[in-house]
């Protein structure tokens, strides 16, 4: 029966997200480092405030979130009333798109950028961007060149998926001020915890009307399961989100979760230690195998191969060996694999075999 029913513009241009792989035919006891999860998992007293949560599943959650954005405010020094709360960071950078993107706009990412930037951008009717990089690090200049009087979104990560790399905090304010007036910069700090020292843009967000942070349970607090994560900016902007945002987004046991979560920073601290030893290390073993990567500042490397077909070969061997990471086609880097940076056990084996794989070419 023909009909007339037929989406939004935009939306059918989607290609649909797909998550790190999880298995692998035929091998059982696969590690996976195709999601940059925490290898060691949540805070103990995360565990235990979900547990006790149990016993007020039949009461609707919270809507305004007042409990976790107080600990968030408390720990990173920020104004409790300028925290919104989301179904994972994804949340917060769909609704900034929802209500700030639409037909004849355009959303700024860069080329190597996260993939939901262009996923929302689309949803929404926008056009989205891609703006060169130099050297899979962001060019605050290229960005700029590409704002226009159409520009209301120019998203960042920093540090960036799947590079790795990031900008100083200098390029960053730079870029804030000098972006039309009608543009918001979205600083992704997803990976923020894991740079000691750096705040994810938490001083410029809290600074400036044109600069929103977004942050996430997801990473370094072992919680991508549970689909925490907030965000950051004018009280002008947090309030046309949260008119846009359903009222009951976040379940009880995940905001119970991620407050425990959030106030236990010796958790964070401790894995933030481990990675940057492993990263470390990970990353001198594969260059001695003649495979190099950038300075990663994140929970994973983008190792480098001679080209694709390497890649998929030492993708292939990886596998074999029950051993998950992600190739990055998708983001325009086809010649590299993006391997999260598991514990001691697991980076040990993944080098061994990335040693074996070079070993036997
Ligand atoms: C993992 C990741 C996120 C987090 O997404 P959630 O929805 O919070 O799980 C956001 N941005 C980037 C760049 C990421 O890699």
């Amino acid at each position: 029966m023909a009909n007339d029913i037929r989406p939004q513009p935009g939306i059918l241009d989607i290609a649909l997200y797909e998550g790190g792989a999880a298995h692998v035919a035929g091998v059982s006891n696969v590690v996976k480092l195709s999601s940059n999860e925490n290898p060691f998992g949540p805070s103990d007293r995360a565990r235990d405030a979900y547990l006790r949560a149990v016993h007020a599943l039949h009461r609707y959650p919270s809507t305004d979130h007042a409990v976790l954005r107080q600990a968030i405010a408390e720990v990173h020094g920020l104004d409790a009333g300028r925290v919104i709360c989301g179904v994972g960071s994804d949340e917060i950078i769909g609704l900034l798109c929802q209500a700030y993107a639409g037909p004849g706009d355009e959303v700024v990412h860069t080329e190597h950028g996260f993939l939901m930037y262009r996923i929302y951008a689309l949803a929404a009717g926008a056009t989205p961007v891609s703006v060169p990089e130099r050297e899979r690090t962001a060019d605050i200049d290229a960005i700029l060149a590409a704002c226009n009087r159409r520009t209301r979104i120019v998203f960042l990560a920093n540090p960036n998926n799947p590079t790795g790399t990031m900008v100083g905090a200098g390029e960053l304010q730079r870029l804030a001020e000098r972006l039309p007036r009608q543009a918001i910069l979205v600083l992704d700090g997803a990976y923020a915890e894991y740079v000691a020292g750096y705040d994810g843009g938490a001083a410029l967000a809290d600074a400036r009307e044109n600069v929103v942070m977004t942050r996430t349970f997801s990473k370094i607090y072992g919680l991508g399961g549970l689909r925490v994560g907030w965000g950051y900016g004018p009280r002008a902007v947090i309030d046309v989100l949260n008119r846009v945002r359903g009222p009951f987004n976040l379940s009880t046991p995940a905001l119970e979760a991620a407050e425990a979560a959030v106030r236990d920073q010796d958790h964070v601290a401790r894995c933030r230690a481990e990675n940057a030893r492993m990263r470390g290390w990970l990353a001198e073993a594969l260059a001695e195998f003649g495979v190099p990567s950038d300075t990663s500042l994140a929970n994973f490397i983008l190792a480098r191969f001679a080209d694709a077909a390497e890649a998929e070969a030492a993708d292939a061997h990886l596998k074999a060996q029950g051993l998950i990471v992600r190739q990055v086609g998708s983001y325009g880097l086809p010649h590299c694999l993006r391997i999260t940076v598991g514990d001691e056990a697991s980076c040990r084996r993944v080098a061994h075999a990335i040693g074996q794989f070079k070993g036997a070419r």
